[in-house]
């Protein structure tokens, strides 16, 4: 199985002509909530693709928790360890869009905001039969190092998504995760330079592989080591210790590119637990990514394996 560690939320998205001004009151022209979360984007994600998949975060009590979990569980994920935090709210993003596609964003992490050392106990009791534990970096980062610890301690594969993007990531993280997976915004944020394209993709991997296999910690020089940069619709640029390549994107008409990251986290997660190579991986993030582009919205745009197998084989 694979275990994601992570965000769930509520998205509750409007949308008018423009955006209001300080102290404005404008009349929208829509309204919707969605699911989401990149934690939940992608357990739903590795879920529709047929991978028994356990969620493990925090919902509130107070707000939209019963429903983040039942559409959790709609999707096949597991949930017996989201718990329900009776003190605060779930985790929402007020979401602004206007005629022009700009758009504003709150993100209040609520009961996100609360995941601590209990929930890593929990997600600890997982461990022993799992294959891979997904992060990103939506909870608080003294529990994402904690499960990443947690994790490698049982010879289990550590995938983090560094975003939102951050340049404070604490280096002993960086030490413990086994595959990362950067955008390029986020490449920039952890190197200090700017990552536009396959040469500065090159030399934000030479530092940031460093990093990934530096540290006196005992799971170095073990494990599979590799650094994946995302580069949107040009592709993702992967490197290894020993190899390094780049994938371009498969062509398909993008009208949403909402949650292809996520997509592509969990197409690699799948073919990682389906004992695939580091190269067939890529390659299966790289289709789930695409596909995920082809349909608005964040977690109604993942596809299913039917969909995915059938994209595959063309
Ligand atoms: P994020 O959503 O984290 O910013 P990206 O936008 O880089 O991540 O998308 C992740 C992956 O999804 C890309 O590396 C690529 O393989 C695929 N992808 C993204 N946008 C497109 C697109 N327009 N066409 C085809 N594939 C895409």
């Amino acid at each position: 199985s694979i275990i994601v560690f992570g965000s769930i939320n509520k998205d509750l998205v409007a949308t008018a002509p423009r955006l209001p001004l300080a102290g404005e009151t404008l009349l929208g022209r829509d309204f919707f909530s969605v699911s989401g979360g990149k934690g939940a984007n992608q357990a739903v994600a590795i879920a529709r693709l047929g991978i028994p998949t356990h969620m493990v975060g925090r919902v509130g009590a107070q707000s939209f928790g019963n429903e983040l979990i039942a559409n959790l569980q709609a999707a096949g994920v597991e949930t017996e360890n989201v718990f329900v935090d009776e003190t605060v709210n779930s985790g929402v993003a007020i979401i602004t869009v206007d005629d022009a596609g700009e758009n504003q964003i709150i993100v209040i992490p609520g009961a996100n905001g609360r995941v601590d050392l209990d929930d890593v106990e929990r997600l600890s009791r997982l461990l022993p039969t799992a294959q891979a534990l997904l992060l990103q970096l939506e909870i608080p980062i003294p529990a994402v190092l904690a499960a990443a610890k947690a994790a490698r301690d049982r010879g289990v594969t550590v995938i983090l998504d560094p975003a939102p993007a951050r340049s404070d990531i604490p280096e002993e993280l960086l030490s413990l995760v086994n595959i990362m997976t950067p955008n390029e915004v986020e490449a920039g944020q952890l190197v200090g330079f700017t990552v536009d394209g396959e040469e500065s993709a090159h030399r934000a991997a030479d530092l940031l592989l460093q990093k990934m296999t530096r540290g006196t910690n005992k799971f170095n020089n073990v494990n599979l080591k590799c650094l994946l940069i995302k580069l949107g619709e040009r592709g993702v640029y992967c490197a290894t210790p020993d190899q390094r390549f780049f994938l371009p994107a498969f062509p398909v008409s993008a009208v949403d590119t909402t949650a292809a990251g996520d997509a592509f986290n969990a197409g690699f997660a799948t073919a990682l637990a389906e004992g695939k190579s580091l190269k067939k991986a890529v390659v299966w993030g790289a289709a789930a990514g695409a596909l995920a582009t082809t349909k608005p919205g964040a977690q109604p745009s993942l596809p299913d394996r039917f969909i995915f197998d059938k994209f595959l084989q063309e």
